[in-house]
């Protein structure tokens, strides 16, 4: 985890950002005075990954530090105690994150914000789509700043080539007018494969022409920017969008996963399931279901309590996501029941994967609230060919009861 640095010499507010901060990212902070310390602390091997600067320091009026800073290729977010046009126009003519007026508490939660909003960013690609250079590239260098991972293209036919390559692209920031494809038709493109949940489309024309912004938005682009534009509303575009995308993506996945143990639910494995199922019809796959139960887990909340239950629970899951394969579907089907659906094994790689499962709960040493717990799991496998979803969960659960009235710890399976 890389460190951030705090470089102010008002010690009250330094001290409050750095309790903060640390008290709700998982980020070291060290905070120093003057000009001279940041130098030092720069000039050697150093991990931070953001510096918040102060515009005055005792020793080094004007900003010395943001250009010094920002030589040294350290994203800036600038601390200012005024808001006039001028310190902002001076402030926005560098490479900055962002500048924050130095006033109360609300302005640390934005600071925070901002700080989680930049590590997130590093893992977010977004396609830059113009045919002129230089805008391009100054819109790749203000998106760096913020530490996307930029992509570029000169026409939308480009465009779409990069994204066949890069389908995880989470926005696409493009001109109108460009050879080959412009930028409506690329967004209609784009459209007939991703929602607007999905992928954020940002458009852009030269100022001037004023049914552009609602052309854009009627073929399907989220937001709109006149070029030239400020900094400083791009960004805003761009965050906002970009949060809008990770609130619905956070929203579906709620609804898709089980919130104790992060794996899918029962929903999912219906919805999913049955498509699994056609698919490995059609292609001639055989697929297994499998019931996986722990033995006597009411003994262990009895004895420890609900949460170490919980704690073990989310263990054996854990172990559950590592043993498959992400094409399998592994779900808690109820309380501390588990279904797994896995494809295209041989009835004898069936029983061997599950039999090896079950022989790796049983020699785990499950660690809870600092409690040793061994515990086993039974488990009834169906693999079939030609099934219901319905009937094959049916069979795995007779299966698993079986296993539970003749000894617990062992696998019951059927089929194909
Ligand atoms: P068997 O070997 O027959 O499966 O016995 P068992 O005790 O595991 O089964 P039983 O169905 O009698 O009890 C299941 C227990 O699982 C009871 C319930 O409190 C516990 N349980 C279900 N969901 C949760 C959960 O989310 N957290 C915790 N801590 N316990 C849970
Ligand atoms: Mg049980
Ligand atoms: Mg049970």
């Amino acid at each position: 985890m890389g460190q951030i640095l705090v470089v102010e010499d008002n010690r009250m507010f330094a001290s409050i950002l750095k309790k903060k901060i640390e008290s709700s990212l998982d980020h070291k902070v060290t905070a120093v005075g003057t000009f001279a310390e940041a130098q030092e602390l720069l000039e050697s091997d150093h991990e931070f990954f953001i510096g918040l600067l102060d515009l005055h320091l005792p020793d080094a009026a004007d900003g010395k530090i943001v250009d010094y800073a920002l030589g040294k290729g350290l994203p800036s977010i600038i601390f200012t105690g005024d808001y006039s046009d001028d310190v902002r126009d001076h402030i926005w003519a560098k490479k900055v994150v962002d500048y924050v007026v130095k006033e109360g508490s609300h302005n640390v939660d934005y600071i925070i914000n901002l700080i989680r909003r930049i590590r997130a960013n590093q893992g977010i690609k977004v396609l830059v789509v113009d045919d002129s250079f230089l805008p391009r590239n100054h819109i790749q260098e203000l998106l760096e700043v913020h530490q996307f991972q930029v992509l570029e293209a000169a026409d939308g036919a480009q465009a779409l080539e990069v994204l066949k390559q890069h389908p995880d692209i989470k926005m696409v920031v493009t001109d109108y007018n460009m050879p080959n494809m412009d930028g409506f038709e690329l967004t209609k493109r784009i459209r007939a494969s991703y929602n607007k949940e999905e992928m954020a489309i940002i458009g852009m024309s030269t100022y001037g022409n004023h049914s552009m912004s609602a052309k854009f938005i009627k073929n399907g682009a989220n937001d709109f920017l006149n070029k030239p534009f400020y900094k400083e509303e791009f960004y805003c575009r761009v965050n906002q969008n970009i949060e809008m995308i990770e609130h619905i993506e956070q929203l579906s996945n709620n609804l898709i996963r089980d919130y104790l143990t992060g794996l899918y639910n029962r929903r999912y494995l219906f919805e999913t399931g049955s498509k699994l199922l056609s698919h490995c019809e059609r292609s001639d796959m055989t697929a297994a279901i499998a019931m996986i139960d722990l033995d006597h887990f009411k003994a262990i909340n009895d004895e420890y309590g609900h949460y170490v239950g919980d704690e073990v629970l989310r263990q054996l899951s854990g172990m559950l996501q590592r043993r498959f394969r992400a094409s399998d579907i592994v779900s808690r089907f109820g309380g501390e029941e588990f279904c797994v659906m896995v494809s295209n094994l041989t009835p004898a790689e069936c029983k061997e994967l599950f039999e090896s499962l079950r022989q790796q709960v049983a020699e785990t040493n499950f660690i809870a609230d600092g409690n040793f717990l061994e515990l086993t799991v039974s488990i009834g496998v169906c693999m079939t060919t030609h099934d219901t979803l319905d009937a094959m969960i049916r069979k795995a659960d007779e299966n698993l009861y079986q296993a539970k009235e003749t000894g617990r710890n062992k696998i019951v399976s059927t089929g194909p």
